[in-house]
């Protein structure tokens, strides 16, 4: 699995190295457009299909730093915009992520948006339509984003609940990207290139994890990732027994199930 070399200052991180990514379609064209615009863009597809990897690409080819974010239920909006901290006898304000991405122009990346609460995602609509501005609220303020900056979420519609959805409001203030696991023969070179694994090993990596994702219908919550196989062929790369790889890296933490591990066993049995 490949390193890039970075800087990283006050959470904004620059790549110095390419992030090797694989286009499917022409999404680097798509977010290069929509760059151009300054529009805010929402990367929309299952886990681990390479969503984070495609970002941090982009942020290279376009040479700004990126802040990324890992939404969780008990984001609010001070954990994205700022706060004051008590240091000593004084109180000190310090701008949260997303405020910092603000004034420096970085991309900032909100990571599985869903998963935050309804409040934090309303402190982001200033800054996805004409105004491109950040309220302050506790310092009463509001502040203009530098031209750089952009904004980029990512979205898991499996995810998805009658609870946890994104508002359509929310939504429709966004350029779309689908993503979703590569066709076979790209999938397989990532799947190469990543866990330097030979390509009779990653293709059959691949034709097994196809078959699996068939099981969706069955119960299965989350399907197969690329990123997935990559740990599998990573492991047999470090030695391990195949068949034991794919338990430990893809069914393992796929299903709790017995039956369900079982059929999927059974499924990369016929590869290995
Ligand atoms: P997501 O953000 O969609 O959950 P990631 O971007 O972290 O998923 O992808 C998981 C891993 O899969 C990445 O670390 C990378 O190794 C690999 N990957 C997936 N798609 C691609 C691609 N198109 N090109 C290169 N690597 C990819």
């Amino acid at each position: 699995m490949s390193e890039t070399k970075m800087a990283e200052s006050n959470g904004l991180r620059l790549l110095f190295d390419e992030p090797f990514y694989q286009p499917v379609a022409n999404e680097v064209g798509v977010f290069m457009a929509a760059w151009g615009r300054r529009l805010p863009v929402m990367l929309k597809g299952p886990t681990g299909c390479g969503k984070t990897r495609f970002l941090e690409h982009m942020a290279w080819r376009l040479k700004r730093p990126v802040v990324t974010v890992a939404c969780h239920e008990d984001l609010t909006s001070s954990d994205l915009v700022g706060r004051f901290l008590i240091e000593g006898d004084e109180t000190v304000w310090q701008d949260g992520p997303l405020t910092k991405a603000v004034r420096a122009g970085a991309i900032c990346y909100l990571d599985e948006i869903v998963e935050a609460r309804t409040d934090t995602t309303v402190v982001i609509h200033p800054l996805t339509d004409h105004r491109r501005s950040l309220p302050i609220e506790k310092l009463g303020v509001e502040i203009t984003a530098h031209p750089d900056f952009m904004l980029v979420i990512s979205y898991n519609p499996g995810y998805q609940t009658v609870l946890k959805d994104l508002k359509p409001s929310t939504k429709q203030r966004f350029v779309g990207m689908n993503f979703n696991y590569p066709p076979a023969d790209v999938e397989t070179r990532i799947v190469m290139k990543e866990a330097g694994i030979d390509e009779a090993r990653a293709r059959a990596l691949v034709a097994a994890a196809g078959k699996a994702r068939n099981l969706k219908e069955q119960g299965l919550q989350e399907v197969t990732s690329t990123r997935a196989l990559i740990y599998a062929g990573a492991l047999m790369v470090a030695g391990l027994d195949a068949l034991e790889a794919c338990t430990v890296a893809i069914i393992n933490p796929q299903t709790d199930d017995p039956e369900l591990a079982e059929a999927l066993l059974e499924i990369f049995r016929t590869f290995f």
